[in-house]
């Protein structure tokens, strides 16, 4: 048995295999084959079997995200059955007497460069999806599991680091847990975890030749163990029974108000990055959604988003939510999250680059597609927009302004919307120092707590070197929460916290004494939360 320690950013236990995920370049070397026509079976058997695969993605999809976001799936399918694509493949195997990997991974370069030199925006989008799919087929000839399917049993999935593109395409009912060397407490993937109630290490120094061994993740002390002997499997696996006994007893508050022991109701909303977490939503029994990570709609697409597909996801939340709140944030894209069809250029520092709002009012016709798509969809529940990494009034006038356009072309069409309550993030330290004056543009703020603290401290929230320096405790950052706080009472509106600080419960009676109004928090946090608010005296 081996054990090695990590930093823990959801405490539970996991038990189950490792699945070594490697994101490394393909090397795809050229080598002479004697006998060209096994070469071609081998690459026909690897083809169907990417269409298999692609038919399974495009099922996940469909139920996790709707057939929008599925059809990307179909789109490959057909490329890989294209006559012109297999032709090229089968003539470099026959021609040259070369394996099926060099002919695949030529064939994906020549057709690649020939789709990205054409004129047409949807054909030279089209070469990614042709780099894509020969990947997969590669993948396959090379005996390798691909990026995001990590197979049927559930594994712990142990990575250098993840990417939030990469994580939103692993299937979900199978992660047990994630062990990365890289990547910070406060990075998506973090958030993800918590979302999804699993335990996850960070800064463990992992090692590839523990691909498919036994081991245990211990959330509560930060321990990976490899290869365990049956007495920690027992003594762990009572920790897990534990784990899930304590959390049906939290089961029996639901139904219960977020009210405090002086009466005060809190409004306690629930965040989330997709469609797929509004079942943990409604199990855990929130008042509302007080985040919608709406971004994470582009960072599955291989595309923009059209206005549809972004219609009725949203709409999808509405009438879920069935009335109550529904708070969807406009696209936060930049940082980390990055999307290859946005064409970003590289920037030095990111963080602090083209990111979120900047995008949307640099770049109008995505910001109006999103907002448009959001209106039409408040026509079926009761939903709010919000929007990130605000830092000064005139950003909030012309984004008010845009809205009153987007409205305007909908009255024009016939199309009808909801009363939508427009709000902000406060996450930049300028945002909290003229709360005052945004407080009076916007009907209420909801504050980032984790880029807050990030900007406050000038630490990098992905930085996990910083991780012991970011104290998103620091009295600098608490006193902004209750600054912003009372600015927003003065303009009689309400202010919550949508940050990661907002679900830890060690804070939230230091909040409620503030006046915070909301707590919007991962969905798994709603019923511990709702516990210390009930007993807030
Ligand atoms: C935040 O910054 O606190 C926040 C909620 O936004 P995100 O974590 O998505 O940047
Ligand atoms: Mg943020």
């Amino acid at each position: 048995m081996q054990k090695v320690n990590g930093k823990s950013i959801f405490k539970g236990i996991a038990i189950g295999r490792i699945l070594y995920y490697s994101k490394e370049q393909q090397q795809v070397k050229r080598l002479r084959v004697e006998n060209t026509e096994a070469e071609v079976a081998r690459y026909e058997a690897a083809r169907e079997a990417a269409v298999k695969q692609l038919g399974e993605l495009y099922d996940k999809a469909l139920a996790e995200v709707g057939e929008m976001n599925a059809q990307v799936f179909e789109v490959h399918q057909m490329m890989l059955e294209d006559e012109d694509y297999n032709d090229s493949i089968y003539n470099i195997i026959r021609q040259q007497e070369v394996n099926a990997e060099y002919a695949v991974a030529t064939t994906a370069d020549n057709f690649s460069d020939m789709f990205a030199n054409m004129d047409d925006e949807y054909f030279k989008a089209r070469a990614i999806d042709i780099k894509d799919i020969s990947e997969r087929v590669v993948t396959i000839l090379q005996g390798k599991s691909t990026g995001s399917d990590i197979g049927d049993e559930p594994v712990i999935i142990v990575a250098e680091d993840l990417a939030p593109s990469e994580t939103v395409q692993m299937d979900k009912t199978k992660l047990l847990s994630f062990v990365t060397r890289l990547g910070s407490s406060n990075s998506h993937t973090a958030i993800l975890a918590r979302t999804m109630n699993i335990p996850a290490l960070i800064g463990v120094e992992i090692d590839e030749a523990w691909d498919g061994k036994m081991a245990i993740v211990d959330g509560y002390t930060g321990t990976l163990y490899l290869e365990p002997d049956d007495e920690l499997i027992e003594e762990m696996k009572k920790k897990l029974q534990e784990d899930i006994e304590k959390r049906e007893l939290l089961q029996t508050l639901k139904g219960k108000e977020n009210v405090t022991k002086s009466g005060r109701a809190i409004k306690l909303y629930a965040n989330i990055g997709n469609v797929s977490d509004l079942a943990s939503v409604l199990q855990n029994d929130a008042s509302g959604i007080g985040l919608f990570r709406s971004e994470f709609l582009y960072l599955e697409s291989k595309d923009y988003p059209t206005e549809d597909e972004q219609f009725l996801a949203y709409k999808q939340v509405a009438e879920t939510l069935a009335g109550k709140k529904v708070i969807i944030r406009t696209l936060d894209i930049g940082a980390d999250k990055q999307v290859d069809y946005f064409n970003m250029e590289h920037e030095d520092n990111p963080a602090m680059g083209y990111r979120a709002i900047r995008i949307c009012l640099s770049q109008p016709e995505i910001f109006k597609t999103q907002l448009r798509a959001i209106f039409r969809a408040s026509a079926y529940g009761n939903i709010a927009v919000m929007y990130p990494m605000i830092i000064s009034v005139e950003e909030v006038k012309q984004i008010k302004q845009i809205v009153e356009e987007v409205k305007k072309e909908l009255d024009d069409a016939g199309i009808k919307y909801g009363d939508v309550e427009q709000g902000i993030m406060i996450e930049t330290p300028a945002a909290v120092m003229i709360s005052d004056l945004l407080a009076e543009e916007v009907d209420f703020f909801s504050i980032g707590t984790n880029d807050l603290t990030q900007y406050t401290l000038a630490i990098d929230r992905q930085n996990a070197k910083l991780d012991t320096f970011y104290n998103s405790h620091h009295e600098a950052v608490l006193r902004m929460i209750k600054l912003v706080v009372d600015n927003a009472h003065v303009a009689n509106i309400w202010a919550g916290i949508c940050g990661e600080l907002g679900a830890d419960t060690s804070l939230t009676d230091t909040f409620l004494d503030m006046g915070v109004d909301e707590l919007s928090v991962s969905p798994n946090m709603i019923l511990p939360i709702r516990k210390v608010i009930r007993e807030h005296e």
